[in-house]
């Protein structure tokens, strides 16, 4: 089946109590057991839900996964990843990955006795000389968030296969649209729902993806044994945002696209960011591994001063974190998603103060190119 086709109907059937058309949202915490030792394969809700399930078969699905696995959140989905591992186990992570995922690593795991290596993924040659004797497992996001760096999937991949490593791709930024990890060979997708699977901006969740049978049925047990799962009304609303997935992502994508051309010749703008430019250093892997370049766009500005300028200034762009919903946001990275990312290391990876992140959404286009354009001069 095609994406969309795949994204309206897989997972889901006609409710067998009425064939309800749309998946009911079965709130319940408990399943009867009409005699003892028997039920219908449902016995509490954290273990088993229906409306949970069908999310979970959609989003696998749509990365062409046999597997899904649904979180409260996206840091849930990571944090449980994390306990694939074990007191001793390394980590190769990419440099620039999203804040919460530094935080989690750096602050909280590390007490656990993981030991994490962060690298510049971009080039995989970094990734090979950190392996080490204990190293069970490589973390990469691409394109990362806020420079949109990418990483070569196929060839960390390979290189992981060669030394017997897990391979996690966090797929946040492009959705399972634009880009499919497991098809270049990585073990594990996982995505922050709460951005453009959502694409809604009114829930928090997260969602693990695999094709090894294994690696799956030790998720689930954790899955379970953590306890981090989404409540039914959360896994409704995404399971209806997943139908529009297509015709959203194809309109994040013109609108990002029109948006960095009309900036990049901006006299105040320093640098447009976008995989979709041809002056971006890695637009030939863009076109190569991806199907789109999404609808994240940075913009460099001289100063933090002329960045807070244009964030007070916007009126269609809301001053927001987060990201891939319908309504375009814009945030100041180095001050907010990436606050808990020390200074040396935002120094060495080039996110500077006059960096500004664009959450392009899917209104008029000419109504946010002229908002940007205003608030910037
Ligand atoms: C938001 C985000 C996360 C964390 O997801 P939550 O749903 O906020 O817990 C992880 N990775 C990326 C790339 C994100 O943008």
């Amino acid at each position: 089946m095609g994406f969309s086709t795949d994204a309206i109907h897989a997972g889901q059937q006609p409710d067998e109590a009425t064939n309800a058309v749309i998946t009911p949202i079965y709130m319940t915490s408990t399943y009867a057991q009409p005699e003892y030792g028997t039920s219908k394969g449902y016995k509490y809700g954290r273990t088993a839900n229906l409306t949970r399930f069908s999310l979970e078969r959609n989003i696998a699905t749509l990365e062409k996964a046999r597997y899904g696995l649904a979180f409260s959140s996206g840091v849930a989905a990571v944090h449980s990843i994390c306990t694939l591992l074990k007191n001793g186990d390394h980590v190769i992570v990419g440099d620039n990955v999203y804040g919460g995922t530094y935080r989690l690593f750096q602050f909280v795991m590390k007490d656990f006795g993981l030991d994490f290596t962060w690298v510049d993924t971009s080039d995989v040659a970094n990734i090979k000389s950190a392996i080490k004797e204990n190293t069970k497992l490589i973390y990469v996001e691409t394109p990362t968030n806020p420079l949109l760096t990418l990483t070569d999937l196929k060839a960390v991949s390979s290189l992981a296969k060669e030394n017997d490593l897990i391979t996690v791709c966090d797929n946040t930024f492009m959705s399972p649209y634009f880009q499919n990890p497991l098809i270049h060979g990585i073990d594990i997708t996982l995505h922050s729902t709460t951005k453009y699977l959502n694409g809604h901006s009114d829930v928090i969740g997260g969602i693990v993806v695999t094709n090894n049978e294994k690696i799956f049925e030790r998720l689930k047990y954790i899955q379970n044994a953590l306890g981090a799962v989404p409540s039914p009304f959360d896994c409704w609303l995404t399971l209806r945002s997943t139908k529009t997935l297509a015709v959203r992502m194809d309109r994040h994508n013109t609108n990002a696209m029109a948006i960095a051309n009309a900036l990049k010749s901006n006299p105040a703008i320093n640098r447009v960011i976008y995989p979709g430019l041809p002056d971006h250093p890695h637009h030939e892997l863009a076109k190569k591994q991806m199907n789109g370049f999404g609808g994240m766009v940075s913009i460099e500005l001289p100063s933090f001063e002329d960045a807070k300028r244009l964030m007070n200034h916007v009126k269609v762009f809301t001053l927001a974190e987060s990201l891939g919903g319908v309504e375009s946001l814009l945030c100041h990275p180095a001050s907010m998603t990436h606050a808990s990312v020390p200074k040396e290391v935002k120094d060495k990876i080039g996110l500077t103060d006059g960096i500004v992140r664009l959450s392009v959404g899917i209104e008029d286009v000419e109504d946010l190119i002229s908002d940007l354009t205003y608030a910037i001069k």
